[in-house]
């Protein structure tokens, strides 16, 4: 069975070197002390490795099952389920009004990471309820609010998102689910939802379905629908439980990956719902959430690949095979470990190096979204909205990938079940599919983002990255970082001025480099954030560090990072430059 550790070390590090977040200025920051986050992280480290990733496995072989209309989870959830909400873990960044602890929402990430980790298909169903609270709380009237929140919040009840259906995914403007609306105010929700995550379970006494729908008068396309509450069970005015709504499972999706956690085809047969937000502006509702709810899968995306990576080193120092081209290692045994070879090396550090940036990449991004709420600053909301189709797109693919060159450490056996290397690559698959699919989050960030408020959120990046460089020019041990990132930064400013020439004549030639532009961003925002660390790492061993081997380590990974990933950002420039005739020049039938 795969073992997991939470590397809350590295967690310290970026939180209280890089970030420093206690000197950061954004409110609620200043009581994150290092003893403070230390205990939380210590905390939800003990509940991740002996409560949730136990059930990791039993979760994937399992799966769920569908029972009289009714939903069971694998065994032991329920157990679990119990212990993170017996435990807080539910509310750590919710309001205090509504039973939450109110702290900040980066240091639910970095919990969340080790959730995560530990047992991703578990965590989904706190997850989401996590994602309608937030909508709750942002759009809901003081009456919605009162009565929901507090149950979610401990997670009492728990919440779903309901936005697709059979025939359209991407494209919701396709919407058929109907609400009409009802003398009393309330409305009848009819239609049929797919795919939906933690749609039932016997985890909550209530469901909170979020569901998209059409209602008469909004036209055609998104600008049409509204969002709806549609309870699983009907609340009475003393908050207590009533009839059961028409809402029910049809089916529990047969899937690749994730089977501990439910996807759902949800019928609504005229099942009663209320308003969420304005009418006819349910996407503006959505899009509120979006920045947190793909970060979130962002994290998902790298925190499958700590766990697959954690076991692959294990196994790298444990199996015997060959020897090592410089001469024996291991002269007791019949061969020296795996490690010795540098294409395992390779494939660690691949790993490593990718990890320890995207941790910091996220909980960067976790906390420009803690600014932009609790300091409404402007720029900060301007710079994760940016951020976030990278963070999404670019940490999925890449975490997938991580995972699977873990698996491949194990050569064949990591392609059996045993080791459970295969149960993370079918896990982390998901990832780079729900919430947008990543080709959807590279159209996001070329066709909408780049461009927004002036294109000046783009600029700004780009200032911060002239500012970071500059801030390290004397130091001639920095160079290795600055001097690559520096060229990163030149050939993501040439792409960008590509599209602007190019794209306006011609669309195709903005979209065909679209996932190229992605990546070549991800790969600057990890080569930003290993300059950052970098540079932490020397203060710390200038100041007299006793962990040398941590910090002189950091520094090594991260000269890795910058010689050995940031060469790709030439290759995406090219395939960019290329522009759409090699992607578009063969008609349909030539395929
Ligand atoms: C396990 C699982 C859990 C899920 N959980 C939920 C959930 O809880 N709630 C929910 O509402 N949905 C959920 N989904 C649905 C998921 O969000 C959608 O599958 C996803 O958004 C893609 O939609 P689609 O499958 O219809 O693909 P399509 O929209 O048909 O897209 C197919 C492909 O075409 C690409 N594409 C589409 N349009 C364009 C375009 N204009 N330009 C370029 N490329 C394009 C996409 O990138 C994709 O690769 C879940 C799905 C799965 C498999």
């Amino acid at each position: 069975m795969p073992s997991y550790t939470a590397n809350t070390k590295d967690m310290q590090f970026v939180l209280h070197e890089v970030l420093k977040i206690s000197e950061a200025g954004i409110p609620g920051y200043e009581e994150m002390d290092r003893d403070f986050t230390d205990a939380v992280l210590d905390a939800a480290a003990k509940v991740s490795t002996e409560v949730l990733a136990p059930l990791n496995v039993v979760g994937d072989t399992e799966g769920c099952v569908l029972e009289n209309g009714i939903v069971r989870t694998p065994k032991g959830f329920d157990t679990a389920f119990e212990a993170m909400k017996d435990g807080g873990w539910t509310a750590l960044d919710c309001d205090p009004d509504f039973g939450g602890q109110g702290m900040p929402y980066l240091l639910n990430c970095a919990v969340g990471e080790m959730f995560v980790s530990a047992n991703m298909a578990f965590n989904m169903y706190q997850g989401l309820t996590h994602g309608a609270y937030s909508a709750i709380h942002a759009h809901g009237t003081d009456e919605q609010k009162a009565k929901y929140l507090p149950k979610m919040v401990s997670c009492e009840w728990t919440g779903t998102m309901n936005l697709t259906e059979p025939h359209c995914g991407t494209d919701l403007g396709m919407m058929r689910t109907k609400a009409e609306p009802q003398a009393d105010g309330s409305y009848k929700v009819t239609g049929q939802k797919i795919f939906i995550s933690a749609g039932d379970h016997d985890l909550a006494e209530n469901i909170i379905h979020l569901v998209l729908a059409k209602a008469p008068g909004g036209g055609e396309g998104t600008k049409g629908v509204s969002l709806f509450i549609v309870p699983k069970f009907l609340v009475n005015e003393d908050g207590s439980l009533g009839a059961r709504n028409a809402v029910s499972v049809g089916k529990i999706e047969e899937k690749m990956g994730i089977h501990g956690n439910s996807t759902c085809v949800m019928n609504y047969d005229g099942a009663t719902g209320w308003l969420l937000g304005d009418l006819h502006k349910g996407m503006r509702a959505m899009f509120t959430m979006m920045n947190e709810a793909r970060l979130g899968v962002g994290l998902q995306g790298y925190a499958v690949a700590e766990a697959a990576y954690q076991n692959a080193l294990a196994y790298a120092k444990d199996r015997l095979q060959g020897r090592a081209v410089t001469g024996t290692e291991n002269p007791n045994g019949p061969a020296d470990p795996l490690i010795v070879h540098p294409d395992i090396r390779r494939s660690l550090m691949d790993q490593k190096s990718f990890l320890e940036g995207a941790r910091a990449f996220t909980f960067w991004g976790a906390s420009l979204i803690d600014r932009a709420h609790k300091s409404g600053d402007d720029a900060a909301e301007g710079l994760i909205s940016l951020m976030t189709p990278v963070i999404k797109g670019f940490l999925t693919d890449k975490g997938f990938e991580t995972t699977v060159l873990a698996q491949q450490v194990y050569g064949g056996h990591g392609y059996i079940e045993e080791w459970g290397m295969s149960q993370f690559a079918r896990d982390a698959r998901i990832t780079m599919i729900y919430e947008g699919a990543n080709g959807v989050q590279a159209l996001d960030l070329v066709g909408r983002k780049l461009a927004q408020d002036g294109g000046k959120h783009v600029m700004a990046f780009f200032e911060m990255i002239k500012a970071e460089c500059k801030a390290h020019d004397a130091d001639e041990r920095m160079k290795p970082f600055t001097d690559a990132l520096k060229g990163a930064s030149k050939q993501l400013q040439s792409s960008a001025m590509f599209f602007m020439q190019s794209g306006m004549k011609n669309p195709n030639a903005a979209l065909s480099g679209s996932y190229d532009f992605m990546h070549l961003m991800g790969h600057v925002c990890l080569g930003l954030m290993w300059t950052r660390m970098a540079a932490a790492a020397h203060a710390a061993l200038d100041a007299g560090a006793s962990d040398k081997a941590f910090y002189e380590g950091k520094i090594a990974t991260g000269r890795y990072y910058m010689a050995r990933q940031l060469p790709a950002c030439a290759m995406h420039l090219a395939r960019i430059e290329s522009g759409a005739d090699p992607v578009m020049a063969l008609s349909v039938d030539q395929f």
